[in-house]
């Protein structure tokens, strides 16, 4: 009697399972409401709860109805792992939504390797469902307690932040956005992979050349050792990574580095922060092309897709070129003065890794090349174009200009860079430059 009895009620659970996976908002909604108490039940192995289904399938209807029902979001399986982890795992970042607006905890840790739904999301390259996690961290009562840089740096039971697993797994956007959101770049993971060692480590064991291409970016060191005492070039040979290796070499060129001066410049404005890291991988992806060039290796080609139908766009249309490099488009405008210069000589200006010219050190807070006042804040500057055609038409410009670049592997940024440290000796040398001298807002013909 008992038996049968419990037979019946495993039967009602797997129905009652089996619609909330398959999304049956209505046979969902008829046994919540024949049997109230189905909502504590969990399956039998995992003891997943009918809200870490939803969440794993990315159910959203049938979490929120369940999350209506004062369910505790934070309910853990088997695991220890919330639905919120789950939803990160999976990628499904409509429940992943839903479940922070709840008010869902982002800081549990599972019980297998003590990950927070951050590392889940890292480790599995949902970088949607990364982006959505950090900026509820920003405001979570768990900013308070942990502070964001410490959530950002969390450690599972390895020693692995969330960026050691993004840069072991390949994940670039994650590394990106992680490092973005202030990951130490250099930071050592404990016994997570091969002691000591650094998500650039991790990139070149696993021969990510997008990954190692970002933390360089960022500013990893090519010369920090892991406890065997091995430098990630080392790392990438020995698992014949060749191009890794090339671009990890201590004596190849230094890549370009996000600078400091600009982290510091008040409200980066998001978009011309986007261009700025545009031209600056872009430069980066110049570098490495000579390198590999160098050590015949080859990388796949950019796609030569969309470009030379706009090679004759560009005629007749009224663009203002940097008066630095006279090579690309004016995209970037210095405040307060307003003088305006291409994203790659804003960038080139503010990077202060230059060690061939250690006079050019402009570390404290950049100045504006043309009138050496201190830059404040950067913006897109606007176009003098007069309707949307010319708009389509700098677009273009600019689209067709970086794939030449890419194409033809031609050394603009090198040309430019070295007219930018000339331009900043004159500057210097004659002290304050009076802004008449140098006319930008002047058009020109091109
Ligand atoms: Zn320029
Ligand atoms: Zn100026």
């Amino acid at each position: 009697m008992g038996q049968g009895l419990s037979c019946a009620s495993a039967s009602h659970d797997h129905d009652f399972f089996a619609a909330v996976q398959g999304g049956d908002l209505g046979a969902v909604e008829s046994s919540l409401t024949a049997n109230p108490y189905i909502l504590s039940r969990t399956t039998i192995y995992d003891r997943l709860s009918a809200l870490h289904i939803a969440a794993a399938n990315g159910r959203v209807e049938v979490l929120s109805a369940i999350l209506d029902r004062s369910v505790d979001p934070d309910v853990v399986n088997r695991s220890k792992q919330t639905p919120l982890m789950l939803a990160a795992m999976h990628g499904k970042l409509a429940c992943v939504q839903k479940l922070l607006e709840a008010e869902a905890n982002i800081l549990m840790f599972d019980s297998l390797n003590r990950r927070t739904c951050l590392h889940h999301a890292a480790y599995f390259g949902r970088s949607d469902c990364l982006r959505v996690i950090l900026s509820s961290a920003q405001t979570a009562p768990i900013s308070d307690s942990w502070g964001f840089a410490r959530f950002v740096n969390v450690r599972d039971g390895n020693g692995a932040t969330p960026l050691h697993l993004a840069a072991r797994q390949r994940q670039a956007d994650c590394v990106h956005i992680l490092l973005d959101n202030g990951a130490l770049v250099s930071s050592i993971a404990g016994g997570y992979g091969y002691l000591g060692s650094t998500p650039l480590h991790l990139a070149a064991r696993n021969g990510s050349l997008d990954c190692i291409r970002e933390l360089l970016a960022w500013g990893a060191d090519r010369l920090q050792r892991d406890s065997s005492g091995r430098i990630p070039y080392l790392v990438a040979l020995k698992r014949g990574h060749q191009a890794c290796a090339a671009l990890l070499n201590p004596s190849a060129a230094e890549p370009l580095v996000w600078p400091a001066p600009l982290k510091f410049i008040s409200e980066l404005d998001p978009d011309a922060k986007a261009l700025l890291e545009a031209a600056l991988m872009e430069a980066n992806r110049e570098r490495e092309k000579k390198l590999l060039k160098a050590t015949s290796c080859s990388l796949p080609s950019p796609t030569h897709s969309d470009t030379d139908a706009d090679e004759n766009t560009t005629e007749g249309s009224d663009i203002e070129l940097c008066d630095i490099c006279f090579d690309q488009v004016c995209t970037i405008e210095v405040q307060e003065c307003g003088h305006k210069m291409c994203a790659h000589c804003m960038l080139a200006l503010c990077c202060h890794n230059n060690k061939q010219n250690p006079m050019n050190l402009c570390i404290s807070s950049p100045t504006c090349p043309f009138c050496r006042s201190s830059i404040i804040r950067l913006v897109v500057a606007k176009t003098k174009a007069k309707d949307k055609e010319d708009k389509d038409a700098i677009s273009k410009l600019s689209r067709s200009k970086r794939h030449r670049n890419l194409s033809e592997g031609s050394s603009s940024y090198k040309g430019l860079s070295s007219a930018i440290e000339s331009s900043a000796k004159t500057s210097c040398a004659a002290g304050c430059l009076p802004d008449s001298n140098v006319n930008v807002d002047k058009p020109l013909d091109i």
